[in-house]
């Protein structure tokens, strides 16, 4: 087995969370911001000093290349991103591009043989934290979502995201985009952001797939009115029926599938002034499970919510929806296999949340592996994953690059499109 070096795994870590660092423990790192664009820089920095060459694309993705002995070899792929959440921690998206860097630099440094080219990546714009939607560039690689749309997202400022490509100099040839005929499959390493790991004592999440899930836009209808000159049997309060209507969801859904997950995470009232009842009121309601069944009963619940609540009119409309992505079955396998034979605990599991990997998976052979998050924060200041577990799960990814390098003669075999 080979084993990449816990001390520039440190280095690394300790290095990518000064960018953008709020001073709390944590990172503000918007992507193609100043802060990001040094993160970019050390990236850069870094694998030119391996005497690699580093190439972007049109929207600033970026690539470090290992030449492997066999040229006209599709190139292996580990990817992840640098940008983060506000008040975000220092483990999303950047562990990832850490592992590919370490892994391209234990190739290097111990001369480690191997047929295919290996590139490191960074995505521009997973979080879309300032320019939506998130995984932005992997949705237009991947034909989820039209670049000249996406060029014209604007940041809350006003800024376009085709202004900030322009002004960041990263922005460079198409023709170097991430594609299937070039690349032959995709690993992508990330911490958890969930406590399951943690909780059962397991040192890596070898990831089946992207859970699917549905979003949905709930909305009450009432009658604005004086909040002091209206007795209360007179009223039509939109927010009193938002809230009942919250109530019969979590009622109905907790009676469905003990895997299921859901959420309302946004509330939007009007006309939120105090002195006046609310007339409208619109929540999201986002449910996840891998099991398309499951998600057809949730539809199913928010479909049979009473027309009428708190003599408000109620409606919804799906906002979008996402199925389980499943990865490659034989690089799941593979995961599996590498962490056993490094003597490692883990389990089978499904990431909750979305990562560029699930648009990839459409593209080419992809699959995930996750490290414990500790205490399952994440999309925070408190995110943490200890050195030692980022470099045993560094060490996984290491080895399965390298598996796949070796028994995969015929990548054209291997090519097939994940099961729906
Ligand atoms: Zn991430």
């Amino acid at each position: 087995m080979f084993i990449c070096d816990k001390d520039r795994v440190k280095d690394k870590i300790e290095t990518f969370a000064r960018f953008g660092a709020t001073g709390q423990g944590g990172i503000t790192r918007f992507s193609l911001s100043k802060e990001a664009i040094q993160a970019r820089n050390e990236f850069a920095k870094r694998m030119k000093a391996l005497n690699l060459k580093v190439r972007t694309d049109d929207l600033a993705n970026m690539y470090a290349t290992v030449p492997g002995t066999d040229p006209a070899l599709p190139r292996i792929v580990m990817a992840s991103h640098l940008d983060s959440v506000r008040n975000g921690g220092n483990y999303d998206g950047v562990l990832g591009v850490i592992a590919a860097m370490e892994v391209a630099e234990t190739i290097v440094r111990d001369k480690i043989p191997h047929r295919h080219p290996f590139t490191a990546m960074v995505w521009t714009n997973e979080e879309g934290s300032l320019y939506l939607p998130a995984m932005m560039s992997s949705g237009i690689l991947c034909g989820k979502f039209e670049k000249e749309a996406m060029l014209l997202s604007k940041s809350p400022e006003g800024k376009t995201f085709g202004d900030a490509l322009k002004a960041s100099g990263f922005a460079g040839d198409p023709a170097n985009r991430l594609n299937p005929r070039d690349y032959a499959l995709m690993l992508e390493l990330h911490i958890e952001q969930g406590p399951i790991l943690e909780a059962k004592k397991r040192q890596i999440g070898v990831v089946e797939g992207v859970l699917g899930m549905v979003n949905y836009r709930i909305s009450t209808r009432g009658q604005a009115d004086h909040a002091g000159t209206t007795p209360m049997s007179y009223r039509k309060d939109a927010l009193l029926a938002a809230a009942e209507a919250i109530k019969y969801l979590h009622t109905e859904l907790d009676k469905l599938d003990k895997n299921l997950v859901y959420t309302t995470g946004e509330l939007v009232v009007h006309p939120c002034v105090h002195t006046v009842i609310p007339d409208y009121v619109e929540f999201s309601l986002d449910a996840r499970h891998r099991d398309p069944e499951v998600i057809k009963q949730v539809v199913k619940v928010i479909k049979g919510l009473p027309k009428k609540l708190a003599k408000c009119a109620v409606s919804y409309r799906e906002a979008w929806t996402r199925k389980t992505v499943l990865f490659n079955r034989d690089l799941v396998t593979m995961v599996e296999k590498n962490v056993r034979a490094l003597g490692y605990s883990s389990m089978k599991i499904y990431s909750g949340a979305g990562h560029d990997a699930q648009y990839v998976a459409e593209m080419l052979p992809t699959t995930m592996i996750f490290v414990p998050s500790k205490d399952g924060h994440s999309h925070c200041e408190e995110e943490f994953t200890p050195v030692e577990d980022a470099w045993r799960g560094i060490n996984v990814a290491l080895n399965t690059v390298l598996e796949a390098d070796a028994v995969y003669p015929d990548f054209a075999g291997f090519r097939k499109l994940p099961a729906d």
